[in-house]
Order: C-alpha cells, then sequence, then structure tokens
C-alpha cells in the first residue's frame, strides 16, 4: 500500500510576521475549532488584541486575516478561536492544520477590546455571537480584569447547543486556570444562550436584557447603568449596530485607546 504524503511549503519569516508551530488543534463541530501556537518571544500583547495569522496562499504569498488572540497575555502559548468557512480563501486550508505545521503571526497586535479602552466601572459585560467570543476568553483569563471590575460577564449567542465553545471551562469559572481561578470563581458570570436548539437560555441577547435574566446571580440593578457599568462587544455586524445604538441612547459613549469610555466594540469583526 502506498502512502500519500502532501508537502506542505516552509514559510520564511518576514519583517511584518513571523513563523510559528501548531502545537494543538481542538475541534468543536464542523464549523469551528480552536487551535495553539507557539508564541515568539516578541511577541507582547493587551488581553483582548487582534492579530494577522495565515498560511501559504496559492501565489505563494502569505494569505491573511485578523484573528482575535483567544489567550491571555501572561500564556507562553497563544491560542485561536477560528470559523470554518467551507469555501473561504483562508479557513478552507486552516481548518486542517495539525500539531507540528506552520503558520505565519503579524508582529503587531491591536485593537479595541482593550481594558485601556474603557474608564473604571464596577461591572464589566462583554456580549459576543459566534466566534466574537475570542477576545473574552483571553481578558476572562487575564488577573488585572479581577482587579479592576467587581463583576466580570460573558454573555456567548450562537445557534446551536455545539458552537459553545469554551462551553464547560467557562461554567466551572476558569477553576483549573493557575491566574485567576480564585478571583473568577467570586466574580466571573457565563451566560450562555442558544437561538435555534433547546437550551436553558434560547433567547438573543436583546430578550435576555429585556427580561432580566442576563443579570441574574450579578450584583446590583438588573439594567445596564452608564455610571458603573462597562460593556465590550464582539461578534456579528447585526449584534453590534443593533447593540451600539442602544447603548448609545443609553448614554453610554464610545471609548477607544485614544479616549476611554463606556463601552466599546471591535467594528471590522464578521462572526
Ligand atoms: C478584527 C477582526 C478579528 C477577527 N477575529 C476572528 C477570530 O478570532 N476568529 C475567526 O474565526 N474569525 C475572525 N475574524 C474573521 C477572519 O478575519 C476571517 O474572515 C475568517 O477567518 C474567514 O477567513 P476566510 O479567508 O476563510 O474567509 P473570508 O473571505 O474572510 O470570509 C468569507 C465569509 O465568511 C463569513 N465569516 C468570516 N469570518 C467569520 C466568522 N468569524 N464567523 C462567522 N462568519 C464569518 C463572512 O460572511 C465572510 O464574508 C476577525 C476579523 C476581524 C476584522
Amino acid at each position: 500500500m502506498s502512502v500519500v504524503t502532501i508537502e506542505k511549503p516552509v514559510l520564511e519569516p518576514t519583517g511584518a510576521l513571523s513563523v510559528e508551530t501548531v502545537l494543538s488543534v481542538r475541534h468543536w463541530n464542523e464549523h469551528l475549532f480552536s487551535f495553539r501556537i507557539t508564541r515568539p518571544a516578541s511577541f507582547r500583547f493587551r488581553s483582548g488584541e487582534f492579530v494577522m495569522i495565515g498560511l501559504q496562499g496559492d501565489n505563494g504569498k502569505p494569505l491573511l486575516r485578523a484573528y482575535s488572540v483567544a489567550s491571555p497575555s501572561w500564556d507562553e502559548e497563544i491560542e485561536f478561536l477560528s470559523i470554518k468557512v467551507q469555501d473561504g480563501p483562508l479557513t478552507s486550508k486552516l481548518q486542517l492544520i495539525q500539531p507540528g505545521d506552520q503558520i505565519y503571526l503579524g508582529r503587531k497586535p491591536t485593537g479595541t477590546l482593550v481594558t485601556d479602552a474603557l474608564l473604571p466601572g464596577k461591572r464589566l459585560f462583554m456580549l459576543s455571537t459566534g466566534t466574537g467570543l475570542a477576545p473574552f476568553l483571553s481578558l476572562s483569563r487575564d488577573p488585572d480584569v479581577y482587579e479592576f471590575y467587581e463583576e466580570v460577564v460573558i454573555v456567548h449567542s450562537v445557534r446551536r447547543v455545539s458552537d459553545l465553545a469554551f462551553h464547560d471551562e467557562l461554567a466551572a469559572k476558569w477553576q483549573e486556570d493557575p491566574l485567576v481561578a480564585e478571583q473568577a470563581g467570586k466574580q466571573f458570570h457565563y451566560v450562555p444562550t442558544v437561538t435555534r436548539e433547546t437550551f436553558r437560555n434560547n433567547v438573543r441577547i436583546d430578550a435576555l436584557i429585556e427580561n432580566g435574566k442576563l443579570f441574574e446571580g450579578i450584583s446590583g440593578v438588573s439594567k445596564f447603568d452608564p455610571e458603573t457599568d462597562r460593556v465590550m462587544m464582539c461578534g456579528s455586524m447585526e449584534m453590534i449596530k443593533q447593540f451600539g445604538a442602544w447603548f448609545e441612547e443609553n448614554g453610554f459613549a464610545e471609548g477607544s485607546n485614544a479616549a476611554p469610555g463606556a463601552y466599546v466594540i471591535e467594528r471590522a469583526f464578521v462572526g
């Protein structure tokens, strides 16, 4: 029997890109996977930022896309959570990566889903749909976040139960995490919701806000308060537009790295 081996190209670092090694891959379902790669000593980022990653394209040049880092800034490895778009230029290939494979990593992470872009507050709400969860996985494992906020909430809205990536770790409040287990045990809240299958919450985020379920178990009032609440949003354009407008109307000012505010979004994220 002959074994067919597919030759993988050897990637070359450039001024803007380093070449890293895939360490592990976890497939959540046919639409979603996560993977960990090596972290170069020179790679510094703030929890919540994104970076360009990619593979070699058919023309021999790097084929890159923006990805939120899903691991916290202190982690020795870097983790990403990815969609699988069947005819997507990058993810049709990226979903096939295996440990030992090479991948490009941009040298300049950036982004607005960072605590620097928010004013001080008491409760931090991170609202996400789909892969928009990624930056919040990073932030919810960062000890600084628990110093800055008394309560830290991730809301994750997906279509199917199997889309709830990292559900068990989040539901367990990161109890296996070496740095934040103790603080997260007291201060972290996870509110998953599934819109197209049976689940304990199966309404969209707006309905969770309206019926007050989003605030269950969280101290303080059962509605958003611009004086004390800070909000980050990441995911589908529809969600970001809808909630961005709602927060503006309700006294929240959008923040940026230059001028911190009460809420921040990652504008270009498609999720
Ligand atoms: C700032 C920023 C951060 C991002 N972070 C992530 C991340 O952490 N994880 C991630 O999977 N993607 C992320 N994306 C999207 C990512 O850059 C790519 O679009 C995605 O990897 C698909 O690449 P592709 O070449 O296969 O297809 P593309 O040609 O890039 O996209 C094809 C189509 O697939 C859909 N699509 C693309 N990305 C998603 C998604 N994440 N969820 C649902 N539908 C999508 C859109 O309809 C898009 O038009 C981010 C984008 C931006 C701008």
